[in-house]
């Protein structure tokens, strides 16, 4: 499970600068999207192979002091609640304030993992007193530097570790895959649900499962289960076309993390904008297959088309892995097809392959193309294995690999898509020094 992070704190103790470095990662805001609240800060990090999601939450304003409490912005509030663990920041330099004690004393009744961050630790005179953290009633306290990064990676790693592990969710219990339509505001995405759900195969189970807003609906397709990740809230809304409530950028990341396969709606009419592929990148560096949905599809000129073609190619290069269907949710064309490729990406993501394979495997791939020298001395390939699955994770293991070409990389990933029959969705290559 992708751990969802909140930081709280006062102003200035340095939550957007520990915000920063927590998610150096190439997608690191999504708060642009139109549509979506935008008040709050989100981003997406790694830490070694562990991706996760980061809020900053900025919600204790100095003015509302006097009811700081009752003040706490709802924001900060449902921040903490969906999420995994709190990261309490305070300045280091100035000590504890009364504002950080009735923080504190909220943070302590919020049920979830508390970690007191002492930040600014490189400032001269820092923590006199570190007895004084420890009255907070929160444990030890970490001690960092988010402008220089000390300290940061004992925070991560403690954080990461006392929360599940990817991949105990991933083998709980199945019922089929998990769909979450994901895009931007008036895509058709709510038309597209509907028209997954309405079809006559369709016998969709009245169990409204909500745990974090986003309601998930069984359904089966003959005889065949999904669940629908219905994130805009579809089935609650009386029309298609209506206003839909606002769309959190935490919902979307959160389904974008629940999710099997994610069908990333595009409106043909409007083209591919920013926030379009920002989505995409997210969803790529959360390892989710995607299938590139290209809606209204109908009434569109043969130029048109031909441009939109272009433009995909040009602006999710990055993705060019994925499977792309041009469809009419309006007119119920093209869901079919749609069906075929969640099943196939499922059933992709979820393979394993023995060691065994995978060593021919790079066997082929090595003798076919050598890895190159690096100071004088060729880099090693030794062996590789399977470390998880969706995203299917391939570890190898050698010499010299810190010095791995991205062209070599690239060559790999490509062999090993081919090899393995798993061409249309992410896979994740990680590399292990070692002899
Ligand atoms: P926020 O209001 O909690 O988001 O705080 P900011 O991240 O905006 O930081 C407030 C101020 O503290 C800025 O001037 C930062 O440069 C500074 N700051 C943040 N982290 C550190 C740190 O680790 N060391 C030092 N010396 N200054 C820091
Ligand atoms: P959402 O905000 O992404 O859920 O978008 P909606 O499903 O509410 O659709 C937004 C608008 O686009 C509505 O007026 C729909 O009727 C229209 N729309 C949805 N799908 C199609 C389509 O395939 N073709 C055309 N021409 N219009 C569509």
């Amino acid at each position: 499970m992708t751990a969802i992070i909140a930081l709280v704190g006062r102003p200035n103790v340095g939550k957007s600068t520990l915000f920063n470095r927590l998610t150096k990662s190439r997608n690191a805001l999504v708060a642009d999207m139109p549509g979506l609240t935008r008040d709050r800060h989100y981003g997406v990090g790694k830490m070694g192979e562990r991706p996760y999601l980061v809020v900053d939450t900025g919600g204790f304003e100095p003015e509302q002091r006097e009811g700081l409490i009752a003040a706490m912005a709802d924001q900060t509030r449902q921040a903490i609640a969906e999420s995994d663990a709190v990261c309490f920041v305070v300045d280091a330099k100035e000590g504890i304030s009364s504002q950080d004690e009735e923080i504190a004393q909220v943070l302590r009744r919020s049920g979830k993992p508390i970690y007191l961050v002492l930040n600014k630790m490189d400032v001269k005179g820092a923590v006199a007193e570190m007895g004084e953290f420890h009255r907070l009633g929160l444990g030890q306290p970490y001690t960092i530097s988010a402008a220089h990064g000390h300290g940061v990676a004992p925070l991560m790693d403690a954080i990461l570790e006392a929360l599940p592990a990817p991949e105990s969710v991933a083998k709980a219990p199945e019922k089929g895959p998990r769909i979450a339509v994901l895009g931007r505001p008036n895509v058709g995405k709510s038309t597209l649900v509907n028209a997954m759900l309405g079809e006559d195969r369709v016998i969709v189970f009245d169990a409204p499962g909500t745990t974090r807003d986003s309601i998930r609906i069984p359904y089966e397709r003959h005889g065949k289960p999904y669940v629908m990740i219905d994130t805009a809230g579809v089935r609650r809304r009386a029309r298609v076309g209506e206003g839909l409530e606002k769309l959190s950028v935490l919902k979307t990341l959160e389904a974008l993390r629940d999710a099997d396969v994610v069908l990333l709606v595009l409106d043909a009419h409007q083209g591919i904008a920013d926030q379009d592929a920002h989505l995409v990148g997210i969803a790529v560096e959360l390892g989710r297959p995607v299938v590139l949905v290209v809606n209204k599809w109908d009434g569109l000129t043969a130029e048109a088309r031909k441009a939109l073609r272009e433009q995909l190619q040009r602006r999710l290069d990055f993705i060019a892995y994925a499977p792309v269907y041009t469809i009419s949710a309006l007119h119920g064309t093209g869901v079919g097809d749609l069906y075929r490729s969640i099943d196939k990406l499922w059933a992709s993501a979820r393979q394993h392959f023995s060691t065994g394979q995978l060593n021919r495997v790079l066997e082929d791939v090595i003798s076919t193309h050598q890895p190159p020298l690096a100071g004088g001395r060729r880099i090693k390939l030794r062996y590789c294995h399977q470390g998880g699955e969706n995203p299917i994770t391939l570890v190898f293991h050698g010499n010299q690999l810190t010095r791995l070409p991205g062209s070599y990389k690239r060559y790999l990933e490509g062999a090993f898509r081919k090899a393995l029959g798993i061409d249309q969705i992410p896979v994740r290559l990680i590399f292990r020094q070692g002899e």
